[in-house]
């Protein structure tokens, strides 16, 4: 999707070195963290380019995935950026992703004016930031790269992770509306990414031992809701997982009702079309969220009832 048009996209994965910050820990809901490579030379780089190149079409649109920092020259050396550029230069749009301390002023003076950058901010909240995501920067270097970025004259979409570690369904559904609009202020577009629970992740170990559920489908609806309209940057979101149990879900029935009213309102920007069937289970995530603030936890406190009647049967 650009500019509220459909078009088609091409999707080009990148094998890299890898995200530098995953080589350190990384983030908590990360799975790149256990699958970074080293060694990966421009030759390399380069062969994979060649390979994407046979295949493109001259798509409009060009989302370039590098697992971690299509801007750290360790991951992508400049020659090879230089070549992606040329090769995808007829496009309207190129997309990819990177941290903020890779993102200079001199380097934004090299790149294309159809480039989007994505930044992966995740939240507003430094200490969700700091101590839930792990993320190795604050809100506020986040903030000053999306600033510079468009005083570049180029184009961001900032993602946000609904419910991150230690969060209940109230208080993520609250910091990921904060976060909204604190990157309007920055961003053309933001994606909303309700956490998908990866192999290998901290995250996954929390989950499994029943600490952890991944948000439900309406807490999404609820923030899309909350934010429609209300500010000017595009909002969107494409739940990896939705529907299943590591990704973001509802009871199972209404799940894929409510994923196609997320669809419809990414491309429609329509309030309206987040209007999804309503289901029984509705009432449960509202009793949910109560009884979550009333004792205090974040933890799956529907999979400890069903194992306490499992357990008294
Ligand atoms: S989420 Fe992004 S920044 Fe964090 S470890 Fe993964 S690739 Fe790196
Ligand atoms: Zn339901």
């Amino acid at each position: 999707m650009s500019s509220g048009r459909t078009v088609d996209a091409m999707v080009m994965i990148m094998r890299t070195n890898g995200c530098a910050w995953a080589k350190k820990g990384g983030c908590t809901m990360c799975g790149y963290a256990s699958a970074s490579l080293s060694g990966v030379t421009s030759e390399d780089l380069m062969w994979q380019l060649e390979q994407a190149s046979k295949k493109y079409a001259g798509e409009p649109f060009v989302k370039i995935y590098t697992s971690g920092s299509f801007l750290d020259g360790n991951e992508i050396p400049k020659d090879v950026r230089d070549a992606i550029f040329e090769r995808f230069g007829s496009a309207e749009r190129i997309l990819f992703e990177s941290r903020p301390e890779f993102i200079t002023k001199e380097v934004l003076g090299t790149l294309p004016k159809n480039v989007t950058i994505a930044l992966g901010l995740e939240s507003s909240d430094p200490e969700i930031l700091k101590v839930s995501i792990k993320k190795g920067f604050t809100p506020e270097e986040s903030k000053k790269a999306g600033m510079m970025i468009k005083k570049a004259g180029l184009t961001v979409r900032t993602y946000l992770l609904l419910k991150p570690l230690y969060l209940n369904e109230r208080d993520a559904i609250e910091d990921a509306v904060s976060s909204v609009r604190f990157a309007s202020e920055f961003s053309d577009e933001i994606s909303i990414n309700p956490v998908n629970v990866q192999k290998f992740t901290l995250i996954e170990r929390i989950w499994k031992k029943g600490d952890y559920r991944p948000p439900w489908l309406w807490s999404l609806i609820e923030v899309l809701s909350r934010c429609a309209g209300k500010v000017n940057a595009r909002l969107m979101s494409s739940p990896s997982g939705g529907g299943t149990q590591r990704g973001a879900h509802n009871c199972g029935e209404c799940d894929s009702g409510v994923l196609k009213a997320i669809e419809r309102f990414s491309f429609s920007q329509n309030i309206k079309d987040l209007n999804a069937d309503t289901c029984r289970c509705r009432g449960t995530w509202s009793l949910l969220m109560e009884t979550e603030t009333m004792l205090g936890t974040a933890s799956d406190v529907m999979r400890s009832v069903d194992n306490e009647l499992a357990i008294g049967k």
